[in-house]
């Protein structure tokens, strides 16, 4: 059980709080004045420690604290709680996405954020400047701030000293306050140390074990050795624009700067993939160099990290995160970060497709680490829909990542809206003019690619939805992609496609044909309306010229084929009637109501009067699919005689009922 901590009492003296001064500052300054360990300072007001025998407070602290530890530290401290919590960066977490606090437990907390790279939880970055101090009296004695916004890497220069920040020791090469225990990540290193000042550099300069204890660096940071030149004018002011997006009551809201941030997270991971393709646009030559180099070493990382896990199965998140962190340098940093928000052009999103196009080709040469990046669901649906990959017209499948899909094109209708048969008026316009491939198949190819265009889905997932046989639509995709191998044709199959979708726009409202095709699955015309729909067909077409036709079950299959094509604006051949017939076919060729169904549809001479009735009537049950969503219920009234005077001889003999069909 670890032992009880102190009574609260309050300190003989403190200090206020510096503006965005950070936990590990504070208790540094704090334990300067008072002459006591930083580890006594944070044990007296409650922070957590290592272990129950250890007096090193942990990281986590900085982050956030617990109400009942904030209150302890403010009663210890004799700040009240809201100065308190205002040393925590929980303040940033809701403008920047890597300060994730959401992880239950605080250990794994501190570890998840280290790992992504956008913070920094082991070390800091500085202004030598700043740490100085401002002059005053107190900051003369005890050193200005150590800010919290240093260990935000988008953080990589000092505004106010028109300066980049420094990130290790100028004398041992540390990263500055670089701490860690065993596992755990600290506070502070060397926090038991009472004689070192704040801005002093508290790293070994031997080993950490060595007997007696190891010498310490203990260099001043506040002065370092080498001036800087002064920060290029565009590197300013992006700084300006970043923390202008950081500052906790700043004029961004909140949503804004992290749909910002994690924008520019993914268009950094881009430029990374793609280097040097986004160089030029790296800042001055200093920055450009400093970033390319990072670059190869995060790829030599990847290699080295591939080749020790060669012999055991290793997962892309193992492999790749060095292409996603930001470098601890900030030349480096400040050259990947003014691409990344050049790329981004946060004014212009409309233009971020296009100003990404150049990298994609080369990122894509590593196929895992492309996947990961192109199908981020924080992309905006225009980006991801520029990046989806094609193959010969139609989308690659996507692999079971639970992603969502995304629809390649930003439709009106809706993937049930597609009908399996496009309409012959869209077909005569926007596909009769292309030539070398089967028209059947090209109409088919085309069904599945508006269902894709309106979902994302595969065109195996794309058949299913139209009811279109699979190896059907297999031959239409394999047929029209072998077609596409003459770039002319894929061009105008893409303007097609483009133009058929426009017409499914243009539609109000829209039907919904997956209603319809469930709602008449296994319908066969009633015998009520059979005799109707009969006695009508014998009047339209003999008018009482004595002619009489005898009802049979073969003749209202044939019928309710027709209605069903109708209404489900689907091919004869994939009504499951004639689907039935065919698989009941005794031997090839015994299947016959396919024939009889196509010689209606096909002859254009003898069935003008069957078609009007059939229209009429489809019509009618279509609507009320429409309103009920069922073919139950249907009442059907025959349509007055469209003509008074008798039909042509030859038509009258040409009905498609009072023929013997052909087998
Ligand atoms: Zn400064
Ligand atoms: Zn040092």
């Amino acid at each position: 059980m670890p032992a009880p901590p102190p009574p609260a009492q309050p300190l003989g003296r403190s200090l206020i709080p510096l503006p965005d001064e950070s936990l590990p500052g504070f208790v540094l300054r704090l334990a300067h004045r008072l002459e006591l360990p930083p580890a006594r300072i944070a044990a007296l007001a409650g922070l957590p420690a290592a272990g129950s025998n250890s007096s090193r407070p942990l990281a986590h602290a900085m982050l956030t604290l617990d109400p009942h530890v904030t209150a302890r530290f403010a009663q210890v401290t004799r700040l009240n709680p809201e100065e308190v919590a205002g040393l925590c960066m929980d303040r940033y977490a809701s403008r920047y996405p890597a300060l994730d606090l959401t992880t239950r437990s605080p250990v794994p907390r501190v570890m998840a954020i280290s790992r992504r790279g956008w913070v920094l939880m082991h070390s800091t970055r500085y202004c030598p400047q700043c740490l100085a101090g401002d002059g005053s009296l107190i900051q003369q004695r005890h050193g200005g701030p150590w800010q919290q916004r240093w260990r935000l890497q988008v953080v990589f220069a000092c505004t106010t000293h028109q300066r980049l920040l420094e990130h290790q020791c100028h004398r041992c090469g540390t990263p500055a306050l670089l701490s860690r225990s065993g596992s755990n990540v600290t506070l502070l290193p060397r926090a038991n140390d009472k004689d070192l000042h704040p801005a002093q550099c508290r790293s070994h300069t031997s080993g950490p074990c060595e007997r007696p204890a190891p010498a310490i660096c203990g260099a001043r940071l506040d002065t370092p050795a080498v001036l800087t030149p002064p920060l290029p004018p565009g590197l300013l002011r992006l700084q300006d624009q970043i923390l202008e997006r950081l500052e906790p009551a700043g004029p961004v809201p909140p949503a804004r700067a992290q749909e910002y941030f994690r924008l520019l997270s993914l268009v950094h991971n881009l430029i990374m993939l793609s280097w040097p393709r986004a160089r030029h646009l790296a800042g001055p030559e200093q920055f450009a160099t400093a970033a390319g180099t990072h670059v190869a070493t995060a790829r030599q990382a990847v290699e080295q990290a591939k080749a020790a896990a060669a012999a055991r199965p290793f997962t892309f998140t193992e492999i790749h995160p060095p292409m996603r962190k930001l470098p601890l340098a900030c030349d480096a940093c400040a050259g990947l970060l003014l691409a990344a928000d050049t790329l981004l052009g946060w004014d212009d999103p409309a233009g971020l497709p296009d100003r990404l196009m150049p990298l994609t080709q080369a990122a894509a040469l590593d196929p895992q680490a492309w996947y990961w990046l192109r199908t981020h669901p924080a992309w905006p649906p225009a980006v991801r829909r520029s990046f989806l990959p094609h193959l010969k017209g139609f989308t690659i499948p996507a692999r079971r990542t639970g992603r969502p899909l995304i629809s390649p094109r930003q439709c009106q209708f809706q993937p049930e809206n597609v009908p399996q048969r496009l309409p012959s008026t869209w077909s005569d316009r926007h596909l009769a003019h292309l030539t070398g491939i089967s028209s059947k198949h090209l109409h088919r190819a085309a069904a599945l690619k508006l269902v894709e265009l309106a979902s994302g889905h595969p065109w195996s997932q794309a058949a299913e939805l139209l009811r279109l046989p699979r190896r059907n639509a297999e031959l239409a995709v394999f047929s029209t992609r072998r077609w596409m191998r003459d770039d002319r044709n894929q061009e105008a199959f893409d303007h097609a496609i483009e133009a058929l979708a426009s017409e499914l726009d243009a539609i109000s409202p829209h039907v919904n044909y997956v209603i319809r095709r469930r709602a008449i699955q296994t319908w066969a015309m009633p015998d009520a309306h059979w005799q109707g729909f009969f006695h009508e067909l014998e009047t339209q077409t003999t008018h009482g010229r004595g002619r009489r036709h005898t009802i049979s079950e073969r003749r209202r299959q044939v019928i309710s084929v027709l209605i069903w094509t109708h209404i489900t604006h689907s091919e004869h051949l994939f009504a499951p009637a004639v689907l039935a017939d065919k698989a009941h076919a005794t031997a090839p060729g015994t299947a016959r109501l396919a024939a009889q169904a196509c010689e209606v549809l096909r002859n254009n001479n003898g069935y003008t009067a069957l078609r009007t009735i059939i229209n009429d009537y489809a019509g009618n049950l279509a609507r009320n699919i429409d309103r009920t969503g069922t073919a139950d219920n249907f009442n059907w009234n025959p349509p007055t005689p469209l003509t008074t005077q008798p039909a042509p001889r030859d038509q009258r003999h040409r009905n498609a009922l009072c023929r013997k069909p052909r087998s």
